[in-house]
């Protein structure tokens, strides 16, 4: 077996189990082997029954006091038993698990793990796993690897196809070069990966996580240099003069530029205007107003001949945009012609947009990341802004670029379209020169005036009342409301609570004349539209929403937010949360609930001392500890699949030096020590190229 395989080379997995799998972005064995689990569950030993206590995982080892019954409640069938060790009896229920019924013995041992909790018929553990003892002992005290299963997996599934595909593949070769491994205490790689699989206990565990989570930093930082050689002479293809129309309108603009934002703006300017094409990164916290330095840039662009688009990671946030520039410039009387373009328009929509587009009869074009990059042929593309994503592929810039020129007078020069990238995640400065090595980086690092900054307090579930109390009142006074879930759906799985049930609950807790709205990401782009035109609007005063509100919305007007289960958040993610309250002149204030025990209130008190981005992921890691590899991932970022930036920037900075020295010695990888190094980087790099950005 070799790591390109397909996976139907895996013993047990035929071609619709590849389809699954595939799905999930597993193509090959190389994939499957580097889906690492998602969490680990520890095996605890058996406690006896009189000691159980209510609430989290209880593991009993007892015997069936009697043959299980079947109970029908609604649609539900429902298995009950009873079961006894020395110390005790317990109930036990599972629903819809008909099958059991037969299986389960009347005077025999298991063992039950399950999450025990008091109905009025007392304790009562629910929908227990089964072992039989002897499978269950030898596995006490060891962690099983739990992973993100795509639909149609299973988890044992996976297991053993990861097994499978280990014996398969035998030993690979190891391609960090020994100096590096020596250097930095690195783990061997075959020891790595299958430990990270299947690891003997946490102490392992961390030493070969420590090895993988280097190697993706390792080859990022690689891949980002050897990238921003290749494109050190990139010339600027489509240079413009600077127009005097841009500075009327925004002496025009309702409010003054900050100073960091008339910065920025220049920083841009000069790029435009200047000899080389732009790569640059604007990072400013949300609310730090980088929408209008965009559009600055955009009509910059527009008024020296180009077109412009504009992308957003979701509909809501492009529609957003395209009203708020509409908008502007009927205000203004500007006359230059903006497009969107997003996934629910009808294909005749859409058609005559790329019509227009195609005929430079646009100028901006806003849209959707996927829209933009794959249908749109642009007359005479200058300059591409990505909002709230952190890279831009090289391909896809080639892409768009090359389109564009596609039967356009004749001896043109093609050329690429300048690139700005927009973020509000905070990065500390050392970490982004580490990251963006190969992006110029504006900083918006002032709010405009007159925010008054948001009011942050922490509760237990038991205070909840009071939250909608708070709501009420704030609507009453012409404000609005987000309350934030983790869940969509109700699943006996996942605890949490869910934006369906939930809305149904707060709609018998708030005054009638209230209306409710939800939002999530499984509803149709069209109904998500709807629903935050309307939350826009004021038709709808309480929003209760996933988290598919934390890019970029704006609603000036909404001052209350509220999170269910905010324990269950990163705090980089709660923060980002946040932003889209204290957007407007009234005070705003933010309720985390705390779903959870009181331990969790520390963490979370982080964001009630501080509206600093940077600051509470700096706090959150000490707080935490680095390599803690069973909490929450920060940021997500960058598609690392292990790594986090905040919580192992020691071992960003160590890869970051490792790369540095590397490449200080063999620019080219070129020697003999180097070899599986270069290899491994080319299918990196092969693999990546959409995603990195020059
Ligand atoms: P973000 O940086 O999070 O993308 P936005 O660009 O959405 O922030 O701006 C947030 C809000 O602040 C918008 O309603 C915008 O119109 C407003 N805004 C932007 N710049 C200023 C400013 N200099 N003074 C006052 N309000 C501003
Ligand atoms: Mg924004």
């Amino acid at each position: 077996m070799r790591l390109a395989d397909k996976l139907t080379a895996i013993k047990g997995i035929g071609e619709k189990t590849a389809q699954s799998y595939a799905r999930a972005g597993m193509e090959t064995v190389e994939d499957l082997i580097h889906y690492y689990p998602r969490t680990y569950e520890e095996c605890a030993a058996p406690v006896p029954i009189r000691s159980l206590q209510e609430g989290g995982p209880v593991v009993v080892c007892a015997a069936l006091a009697s043959d299980a019954r079947v109970r029908y409640t609604g649609k539900l069938k429902i298995v009950d038993a009873v079961i006894r060790d020395e110390t005790g009896s317990l109930r036990v229920t599972w629903f819809n698990m008909m099958y059991l019924k037969d299986v389960l013995r009347s005077g025999k041992r298991y063992v039950f793990k399950g999450k025990l909790s008091v109905s009025r018929f007392g304790m009562v553990l629910e929908q227990p796993v089964i072992y039989a003892p002897e499978t269950y002992v030898p596995l006490i005290g060891k962690l099983r690897p739990i992973y993100s299963l795509p639909s149609g997996i299973t988890g044992k599934g996976i297991e053993k196809a990861v097994k499978e595909a280990f014996a398969g593949l035998g030993m690979l070769k190891e391609f960090l070069p020994a100096s590096i491994r020596r250097k930095y205490a690195l783990a061997e790689y075959n020891y790595a990966l299958r430990t990270i699989h299947f690891p003997p206990d946490k102490t392992e565990l961390t030493f070969a996580r420590r090895r993988l989570v280097f190697d993706e930093f390792f080859l990022f930082i690689l891949a980002v240099r050897y990238l921003r050689d290749v494109n050190e002479v990139q010339e600027n293809g489509c240079r413009i003069e600077p127009s005097p129309l841009v500075d009327q309108f925004e002496k025009s603009l309702p409010f003054a530029l900050t100073g960091a934002q008339k910065r920025c703006y220049q920083e841009i300017l000069a790029d435009l205007t200047g000899p080389k094409l732009m790569n640059r990164l604007v990072q400013g916290d949300v609310g730090s107003g980088k929408t209008i330095v965009a559009l600055l840039a955009l009509m910059q662009m527009a008024y020296g001949g180009y077109q412009g688009a504009l992308m957003a990671p979701t509909e809501v946030l492009a529609r957003q945009h395209y009203e708020n520039f509409t908008r502007l410039f009927a205000q203004a009387q500007i006359n230059l012609r903006v497009e969107l373009l997003t996934g629910s328009m009808t294909a005749k929509e859409k058609r005559e947009a790329y019509g227009r587009i195609a005929a430079h009869e646009t100028d901006i074009v806003v849209g959707t990341h996927a829209v933009i990059q794959d249908k749109v042929h642009f007359a005479r593309l200058g300059l591409v802004i990505t909002d709230e994503q952190h890279r831009f592929g090289v391909r896809q810039r080639e892409n768009l670029a090359g389109k564009g020129q596609e039967g356009m007078e004749q001896g043109r020069q093609q050329s690429l379209p300048h690139v700005l990238v927009m973020s509000a995640t905070p990065i500390p400065r050392t970490l982004a020169i580490i990251l963006y090595g190969d992006l110029d980086i504006s900083v918006i690092d002032e709010k405009p005036v007159g925010r008054l900054p948001i009011k942050n307090c922490v509760i237990g579930a038991s205070r909840r009342k009071k939250a909608y109390e708070f709501i009420t009142n704030q609507v009453k006074e012409g404000r609005q409301a987000y309350v934030i879930c983790p869940m969509v759906e109700d699943s006996s799985s996942v605890e949490g609570e869910n934006v369906q049930d939930y809305a149904k609950k707060l709609a018998e807790e708030l005054p009638p004349s209230i209306t409710i709205g939800t939002l999530h990401g499984r509803m149709k782009p069209s109904e998500k539209n709807r629903v935050m035109e309307d939350f826009a609007a004021g038709r709808i005063q309480v929003l209760v929403s996933t988290t598919v509100v934390e890019v970029g919305v704006d609603v000036p007007n909404a001052t209350v937010m509220v999170v269910e289960n905010a324990e269950r958040f990163g705090l980089a993610q709660l923060h980002q949360l946040r932003g889209r309250i204290g957007r407007g002149q009234y005070q705003s204030y933010c309720i985390f609930i705390n779903g959870s025990d009181a331990s969790k209130v520390k963490r979370l008190e982080i964001l009630t001392r501080t509206n600093d981005g940077f600051a509470i992921a700096s706090e959150d890691l000490k707080l935490r500890g680095p390599g803690d590899i069973f909490g929450l991932r920060q940021s997500g970022l960058m598609d690392f699949a292990l790594g986090d930036i905040y919580t192992d920037a020691g071992i960003l900075k160590e890869a970051s030096e490792a790369a540095g020295e590397l490449l200080a010695q063999d620019y080219e990888l070129r020697s003999e020590e180097n070899r599986e190094l270069k290899k491994r980087l080319d299918r990196y790099l092969e693999r990546k190229l959409d995603t990195l950005s020059l």
